[in-house]
């Protein structure tokens, strides 16, 4: 017998996942089906932050779309702790950007105090250090000469993102909720009561549809007709050996894990899905590193990767129903672990039929046929 849903999700990573956990949570029935690793790469391999400072200068919805799910994460570890049994290690870290010479310290000065005024009386919480205090702030680094100072962000944070995805699969499943993992879907219908998804596992029918499927959401749309202007943004990322808890904030770019290994990693490559990993771009990366913290070119490097980001062309996220169907829709972001408390949060009563938040009513897809 095909199984059935009021809700199915394509797509297990940390969007589909978060809004599976949010519709399990309202005791809605819904199915989050996923395909077999490795084409999951993104939910798998970043960096863990929850980054909402220097962001978007001129888009001040995404602003605080990002601040609004940062507050809600100390929230969410807490409930995942009950729901799912996992601990996502969040952190609420604050998070730090370093600058190299006078001029970018100039350069992030200026922008900040542009985003401060964007943000008019409800305020902008980032705020520039002089080296001194970021010294102050993380005294058992030693940085290069060249560091000239940093932004800080209190909002800012850390989780370990596999345990973040997990625990939303998990907390999901336990309210509720199906997770159909290993299955790739290969089509799907519009149907009189809904959708008829075809899987290498099978069929399922479901009333509403979600295509959450990271990049995968191009050749998903793409049977009915609509093009999602996605592409894939390459990064490549480093480990350390493990290190003492010498770095309790994050640097952007320079992370250190609760095991104690160092992530390394900020380059973006528009190469298309070639994720083979290049000595240069590993050398410049290291480079800025040890520029910064020169006590890293003494650690062993003990693995290294390259991912995709699921990249809206613009940046922003993209939450929307599939031109012409009530009840289905099309989720991407970038930054989707940031975002992952107020998908929680948000995103269930849209797909629900309801309207989204205004914070969030400009992500759309007819954004782009407007450019
Ligand atoms: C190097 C790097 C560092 C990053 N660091 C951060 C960070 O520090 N903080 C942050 O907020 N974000 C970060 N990101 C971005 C973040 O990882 C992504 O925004 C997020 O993982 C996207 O999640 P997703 O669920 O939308 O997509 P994906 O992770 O791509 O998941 C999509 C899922 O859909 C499934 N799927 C696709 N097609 C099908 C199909 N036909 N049938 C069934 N299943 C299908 C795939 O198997 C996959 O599991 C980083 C990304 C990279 C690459």
């Amino acid at each position: 017998m095909r199984q059935n849903f009021d809700v199915l999700i394509v797509g297990g990573g940390v969007t589909g996942a978060a809004v599976g956990y949010g519709l399990a949570k309202k005791g809605v029935k819904v199915g989050v089906v996923d395909a077999t690793p490795p084409v999951d790469r993104a939910s798998r391999s970043n960096m863990g932050l929850i980054w909402c400072q220097s962001k978007a200068l001129g888009h001040r919805n995404y602003v605080e779309w990002c601040f609004n799910s940062s507050k809600l994460f100390g929230e969410l570890a807490e409930e995942l702790k009950k729901t799912s049994g996992i601990d996502i290690e969040y952190t609420e870290s604050g998070g730090i950007i370093p600058c190299l010479g006078e001029e970018e310290f100039t350069k992030r000065s200026d922008y900040l105090d542009a985003l401060r005024k964007e943000a008019g009386e409800e305020g902008y919480p980032g705020t520039m250090m002089t080296r001194d205090e970021l010294e102050a702030k993380l005294p058992n680094i030693t940085f290069g000469p060249n560091v000239t100072g940093a932004t800080w962000c209190a909002e800012d944070g850390l989780v370990e993102p596999l345990k973040l995805m997990f625990a939303l699969r998990h907390g999901m499943a336990n309210l509720g909720g199906t997770l159909i993992p290993d299955t790739n879907v290969i089509d799907i219908v519009k149907t009189d009561s809904g959708y008829l998804v075809t899987t290498d596992n099978g069929e399922i029918e479901c009333t509403r549809l979600v295509l959450a499927g990271g990049l995968g959401n191009r050749q998903l749309a793409g049977k009915f007709g609509v093009s999602v202007p996605v592409v894939p943004n390459k990064g490549q990322v480093f480990l350390t050996e493990r290190v003492p808890d010498v770095l309790p904030s994050p640097l952007l770019g320079i992370t250190r894990t609760r095991g104690g290994t160092i992530m390394i990693g900020f380059e973006h490559e528009y190469v298309g899905t070639d994720t083979s990993l290049h000595t240069e771009k590993f050398c410049h990366v290291a480079k800025w590193a040890t520029d910064i913290w020169p006590a890293l070119a003494d650690l062993r490097i003990i693995r290294t990767w390259s991912c995709l980001r699921v990249w809206p062309k613009d940046g922003f996220p993209i939450y929307d129903k599939i031109p012409g169907h009530e009840n289905g829709f099309i989720l991407n972001a970038h930054s989707a672990v940031t975002l992952a408390a107020i998908h929680v949060a948000e995103l269930p009563d849209f797909i629900m039929g309801n309207d989204i938040c205004k914070t969030a009513a400009d992500f759309t897809l007819s954004r782009f046929d407007e450019k």
